[in-house]
């Protein structure tokens, strides 16, 4: 059976992805949010279930407001 929805790359999730992140933009926010990511090719984009997105999205922001303090 063939199936084209895409999941999200989180290990051991099996949503349906909503959204999709840059893998440099979410490497160190899937980090601190202890995820994996299941993906083991090189590629440059990472999709994620609306659940996950949320979290990483806090964090993302987070990494935004400490470049800004280190620049300040
Ligand atoms: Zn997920």
């Amino acid at each position: 059976m063939v199936t084209k929805k895409k999941n999200c790359d989180i290990e051991n999730c099996t949503q349906e992805s909503k959204k999709t992140v840059s893998r440099e933009k979410a490497g160190s926010a899937l980090k601190e949010a202890g995820l994996d990511v299941a993906i083991r090719e090189k590629k440059t984009k990472i999709h994620l279930c609306a659940e996950h997105y949320r979290k990483i999205k806090k964090k993302l922001k987070k990494d935004r407001e400490i470049e800004r303090l280190r620049w300040g």
